[in-house]
């Protein structure tokens, strides 16, 4: 049997292959770069991890590096320049004002981490060659191969090598997307990044400490202030400009804004790194033999921190797919029904997005957007409505039905029940029904 190539070893990609690998299929993943290797992109939503924790049994791996926990974000945005919390427990919103640091890790509050992206992504990689992927680190893929419009395989390492499917996973560098020009850029979302590390700094409250996000607007844009270890933060000024920010206009920028403190700067002599961060999608994510997952399909500004939730869920609802298409399923029905729960998954991101960067609203009217986003299924508050947006958690649960429908299916099928007799038989149950 061919196998499933998987281009790029980032979240999206080690992901999608240890599912796949899980689940029977052979699967060759290429990554340029050898691990561990740097990748912004720090601050992490639950959702992501109730998944990577109840599928994968990943929990305890990502407990061990000692990342910094996170309870929720903290902004200074909006009209007020009073910050306002968003915490992904609503228990919390009660006991905040009364609890110790101690007692809060201590107590069973729903959180994600905030991760070195070299260490998490390598927890991930190992995790997929450890699930049977044959991982090879240091090759990149130079070109996907052809036959008309259907992707057959790739070219790496200096070998053509055949597949049954490919999945791109090669975050910004989109290997499809750009071979085949389908990249749109949003014109009123092209930011750059300058961010940099620091030993030292402080915490972003008297009780969450570190354990949580601090965004804070400034005339130039805004900056991210991200404890990733019980030392370690990084700080970040995202602006419109095109142009990298020198180091004392940064420190000038980050100083005023967030709790640098006593902090040191990590690698003093080169201690500013830069990225682009311009929102973009594919005009299409997928097509015969191959779909685009995470960056490699969509990125929306990081100002919701949902880069990497979004690239799992959309990894696995990929892997699904091809799952089904080697089980004989319609492949452009298959894997369109995902590209088309991704586009819907990132039109959301995209209108939130959008709404922050209307600027000088009110905090309550962040709120309500998403309040409205959610239409119908409305929560206890708007602030309950924005979290459960935000966190990952709405995605999540639309997304996920696919992974659920999957394992019933997978149930059904172990216990030697076709679906349409089921259905049939659960329709015949209901007409037998007393008063039908
Ligand atoms: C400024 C900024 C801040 C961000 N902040 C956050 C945040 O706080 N939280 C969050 O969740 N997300 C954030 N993100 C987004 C996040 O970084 C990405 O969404 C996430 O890394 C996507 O994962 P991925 O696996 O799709 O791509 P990546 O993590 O980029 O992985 C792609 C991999 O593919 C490899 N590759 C590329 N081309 C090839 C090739 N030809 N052959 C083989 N390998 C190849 C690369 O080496 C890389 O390892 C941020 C992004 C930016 C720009």
């Amino acid at each position: 049997m061919k196998p499933v190539i998987v281009v790029g070893g980032g979240p999206a990609g080690s992901v999608a292959a240890a599912f796949l690998a899980r689940h029977g299929a052979p699967v060759i993943l290429f990554e340029g770069e050898k691990f561990p290797r740097h990748h912004v992109g720090e601050s992490l939503q639950p959702a992501t991890f109730q998944f990577l924790d109840q599928h994968f049994g990943l929990g305890p791996a990502f407990a061990a590096p000692g990342y910094a926990r996170k309870y929720g974000a903290l902004y200074v945005w909006g009209e007020s320049r009073q910050p306002w919390s968003v915490l992904f427990d609503s228990r919390l919103e009660a006991d905040l004002p009364g609890l110790s640091e101690e007692t809060l890790l201590a107590g069973d509050y729903e959180r994600a981490w905030q991760v070195d992206r070299a260490s998490f992504d390598r927890i991930l990689l190992d995790h997929a060659r450890g699930c049977g992927v044959d991982v090879r680190e240091g090759v990149a893929v130079t070109a996907v191969r052809w036959d008309g419009d259907r992707a057959v395989g790739v070219s790496a390492g200096g070998h053509d090598i055949d597949a049954a499917y490919v999945l791109d996973a090669s975050g910004q560098r989109t290997l499809v997307g750009r071979s085949l020009g389908l990249v749109e850029v949003l014109e009123d979302l092209r930011s750059t990044s300058t961010y940099a590390y620091f030993d030292g700094a402080g915490g972003v409250h008297p009780v969450l400490g570190r354990h949580a996000q601090l965004i804070v607007t400034v005339p130039e844009g805004w900056v991210w202030f991200i404890p990733i270890s019980p030392t370690r933060t990084s700080v970040g000024v995202v602006v419109k400009e095109r142009a990298r920010m020198d180091l004392p206009r940064f420190l000038d920028v980050v100083r005023t804004a967030v709790p640098i403190d006593q902090g040191v700067l990590v690698n003093p002599a080169d201690p500013l790194h830069f990225v682009r961060d311009w929102s973009y999608a594919l005009r299409k994510t997928t097509g015969p033999g191959w779909t685009a997952i995470g960056d490699a399909a969509a990125f929306v500004d990081p100002i919701l921190s949902g880069g990497v939730d979004f690239a799992v869920r959309g990894a696995v609802n990929a892997a699904i797919g091809v799952l089904r298409v080697l089980d004989g399923a319609d492949e452009a029905a298959t894997m369109g029904d995902i590209a088309t729960r991704l586009h819907r998954e990132f039109r959301a991101y995209l209108r939130l997005a959008r709404y922050w960067y209307g600027n000088n609203r009110s905090t309550e009217s962040f709120f309500w957007e998403a309040h409205e986003e959610l239409g119908a299924e409305s929560l206890s508050t708007p602030l309950r409505a924005f979290v459960y947006l935000t966190s990952g958690r709405y995605a999540a649960d639309h997304s996920f039905k696919v992974f659920q429908q999957w394992q019933e299916e997978k149930m059904f099928r172990a216990l030697g029940v076709d679906k349409s007799r089921l259905g049939q038989a659960l329709k015949a149950r209901k007409s037998d029904e007393p008063g039908r």
